[in-house]
This record gives structure tokens, C-alpha cells and sequence, in this order.
């Protein structure tokens, strides 16, 4: 049987397409394997959305050139659409695409075999207009499913490379994301998580007045789905609508990342945001008062070009008062082709090292917080997987990651149980 291996990098979007390529190898009479046996195909989808990204890449694609020698290597994704002459550079890689076309993968594999010329089949995402459907999933474990609902960017935020990478909003079509979410509570999978480069913009490119609220009105309305967990929405998006089917619907899990990336006004303008730091604390008002045992993570960039001493302090101390249940804190990563890379008053590695210290005594004590609020409360928790010793690993609704003791109620876990909890602090896992 002719093998083949994924080495993915970056987020959730990655993870999906990876899965969904390797069905695509699956489908057609492929078998998957992981790193210990020698691939015939190693696929590695790469990430960009950091300088550490980029070269994480870079390495991921040597590392796999070294190891497997005789093997037909692919690259995609992200950082192979920003630099495909560059990826097609490095001796070794047979074929590169980016993020788009990742259907035709095993056509472009024949055609490189065929011509013996290493290939970069990568287009203009720019001009990217439709969404790209994949063959549905069909996974071992039956607990968690992504749902990709949504392609790209149009915002443009002054740090980011995203856009460049993944190119304008392309929202799935809501009959086959309906489709595939019914196909997937049909399989027995217990939790749908709806991912997408900014799923908060679905539907602005789609006719008939569509936006996430009424994909949502669609998709909790499937029997027998039991959780809908939300991707990263940005605090602009949250239409009362979207409020209401939120903290109404007892299928939406009561989690919501909402990026803030800075609390100091003045840098969210260079940013080029759209809110100011009080827009967003009035939102976390309005959402804790509305949906019980909320939790909200966010992502925050200290050290953006600009920020001074007093800028950090402000986005520590706004940080610390927003009863956050996690921040993951990024130190700013300049990326050629943005706007900020531009900027001047680019602060020094030095200087972000100290601020990312600083955020992330933040995180860790609000985190604290957060965990120490829900103890005693009866929380749900998802299983989905149970160690050699029996121990069950899984997250509760609002995202909470814990462990069950063999013994606790009669053990015998299996993934996909869902089980009542009563918190208590032997339960919660130590943070990642
Ligand atoms: S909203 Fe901003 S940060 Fe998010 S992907 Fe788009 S450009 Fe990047």
C-alpha cells in the first residue's frame, strides 16, 4: 500500500485541511502514517503567521527532506503561498501549493512524476473567489469535529499576514456546511467546532443577507447535536443577533475567543483595529451578564512598533480587570508585506521579552482566577481519550481542560461519554 505522511504547522484551519487532504489519500487507496515508517508522499502544511512561523516551517521541510530521502515531498499552505519560488528553492521539494487548489493534490503529484521537475502549482490568492469543499472527513475517534465554514480576510490589520496567505472572504455555502454538520452528528460526533480565518465575517460575499447568526440558526437546529463550539470571533462582529443565539441556545458552548490584542487605545489605532479598549470591555459586560459561567480567551501582541512603557501598562492593567479565562500573548513579529513591518519606533527583542513576561504573569493569574470561579459548580465534560491507566482526558462546555480518576463514578471511560462533574481542583489540568 502506497503511504502517506502529514507534517502540519499552525492553527486550527491547518489542522482541518490536513485532515481533509489526507482523505483525499485516503480515498484514493492510500494508507496513513505517521513519522516512524517511510512515507511514499510526506506532506507538510506550513504556517507564516509569525517570523517563527515562517522558519518553523523552513525547518519542517528539511527536517522531513533529511529523514525521508526517496520520498515525493509536497508543501502547502500558508507560508508556501507568501514565498512559493522560495519553498520551490530548497533542493528536495517535488511539488508546492498553497492555500488553495489542495483538492487537485494528487493530480499535481502525477504531473510532477510524469515531467520529473519539481512544480509550484500556486495562483494569485488575491484573485481567490470561490471556497474550497472537500470530501467529508472520516475520523477514528467520534468526540470533537472541525467544521471549516469560512476562508480568508478582508480586514487587513496592520500586523497581519493572513490576509496575503489566505486571501478575501470566501463563506461556505450554509446547505453544505449544513450538510456535512448533519453528516457529522449522524457519525456520532458530540461536539462541532466551527473554524475559518475569520468566521465572524461569514457571509459577506455570499447573497441573501447571510452572516454567521443565521448559519448558526441553521446548524443548532440539527437533532441530536449536542455542543457548537465557536472559532475566533473579532468584538465587532457581535451583532444582537449573534448576542442573543448565543446566550440562548443551550447547544453553543458558553466559550468565546475574542482577540483584543492590545488594551492601550493608542495602540489599537496603530493597529488599525476598529475598537477602542472600552468598546470592548462593554462587550464583555453585555456577554457576561448574559450567558452564566462565560468563558472568554483572547490573544494579545505586546511590543507593537510604538508602544511605549505607559501603552504596556495600560494593556496589563486592562488585561488583568477583564476576567479573562485565558490570554495567549504573542511579542509583536514584524512580517515583510504588512503594514507595521514598516512602522518605525519598532521595539527591541529585549524589551518584548520582558513585556511578554509581564502579559503572561497576567494570563497565568487571571486563568487562576477564571478556574478557581468554577470550582464546585456541576460542569459537563466531554471525553476524549482515556489513558493506559484509565484516566479520561477532556474539556468541559466553557473550554476547560480536565482528567477523571479511573475510579470516579465506576470509571470504564470511553471517548465520546458525556459526564456531570461537581469542579473540584483535582480535575482541572495544569495549563499547556
Ligand atoms: S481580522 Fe485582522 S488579525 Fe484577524 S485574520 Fe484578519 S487581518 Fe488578521
Amino acid at each position: 500500500m502506497v503511504k502517506v505522511c502529514f507534517i502540519t504547522l499552525g492553527c486550527k484551519v491547518n489542522q482541518t485541511e490536513s485532515e481533509a487532504m489526507a482523505q483525499l489519500f485516503r480515498n484514493a487507496g492510500y494508507q496513513l502514517v505517521d513519522f516512524r515508517q517511510i512515507p511514499d508522499v510526506v506532506v507538510i502544511n506550513t504556517c507564516t503567521v509569525t517570523n517563527t512561523g515562517g522558519s518553523k516551517s523552513r525547518q519542517a521541510i528539511r527536517r522531513a527532506i533529511k529523514a525521508f530521502p526517496e520520498s515525493f515531498v509536497v508543501v502547502a499552505g500558508c507560508y508556501s503561498q507568501i514565498a512559493p519560488a522560495e519553498v520551490l528553492g530548497i533542493p528536495g521539494v517535488d511539488l508546492v501549493l498553497g492555500t488553495q487548489d489542495r483538492r487537485q493534490i494528487l493530480k499535481w503529484i502525477e504531473y510532477v512524476r510524469k515531467t520529473k521537475k519539481p512544480y509550484a502549482a500556486v495562483r494569485n490568492i488575491g484573485q481567490a473567489q470561490d471556497f474550497e469543499e472537500f470530501p467529508q472527513i472520516k475520523e477514528e475517534s467520534r468526540t470533537r469535529a472541525m467544521l471549516k465554514i469560512e476562508e480568508g480576510c478582508n480586514r487587513f490589520c496592520a500586523y497581519c499576514i493572513i490576509p496575503f496567505a489566505r486571501g478575501p472572504v470566501r463563506s461556505r455555502l450554509p446547505g453544505n456546511a449544513l450538510a456535512e454538520a448533519q453528516k457529522l452528528v449522524k457519525a456520532g460526533y458530540r461536539e462541532i467546532v466551527l473554524t475559518g480565518i475569520h468566521i465572524g465575517a461569514y457571509g459577506e460575499d455570499l447573497a441573501g443577507g447571510w452572516d454567521l447568526a443565521g448559519l448558526l440558526k441553521l446548524l443548532i437546529g440539527i437533532p441530536g447535536l449536542h455542543r457548537l463550539r465557536l472559532g475566533s470571533l473579532e468584538s465587532v462582529e457581535f451583532k444582537a443577533e449573534l448576542m442573543e443565539i448565543i446566550s440562548s441556545s443551550p447547544v453553543i458552548c458558553p466559550h468565546l475567543h475574542i482577540p483584543l490584542q492590545s488594551g492601550s487605545r493608542q495602540v489599537l489605532t496603530k493597529m488599525q483595529r476598529p475598537y477602542t479598549p472600552a468598546d470592548y470591555r462593554d462587550l464583555l459586560e453585555k456577554l457576561f451578564r448574559s450567558v452564566p459561567g462565560l468563558a472568554v480567551t483572547t490573544d494579545i501582541i505586546v511590543g507593537f512598533p510604538g508602544e511605549s512603557a505607559a501603552d504596556h501598562a495600560q494593556s496589563l492593567e486592562f488585561a488583568a480587570g477583564c476576567n479573562f479565562a485565558g490570554i495567549h500573548v504573542f511579542p509583536y513579529s514584524q512580517r515583510q508585506g504588512t503594514l507595521a513591518a514598516a512602522y518605525p519606533d519598532q521595539v527591541s527583542g529585549r524589551v518584548k521579552v520582558q513585556r511578554v513576561k509581564e502579559m503572561r504573569q497576567v494570563a497565568r493569574e487571571s486563568q487562576e482566577a477564571y478556574v478557581k470561579s468554577r470550582l464546585g459548580h456541576t460542569v459537563e465534560v466531554l471525553v476524549e481519550r482515556v489513558d493506559a491507566q484509565g484516566r479520561a482526558f477532556g474539556h468541559t462546555e466553557n473550554y476547560l481542560a480536565v482528567n477523571l480518576a479511573p475510579e470516579l463514578k465506576g470509571g470504564n471511560w470511553e471517548a465520546g461519554q458525556l459526564v456531570a462533574v461537581r469542579l473540584a481542583p483535582e480535575h482541572i489540568c495544569p495549563p499547556k
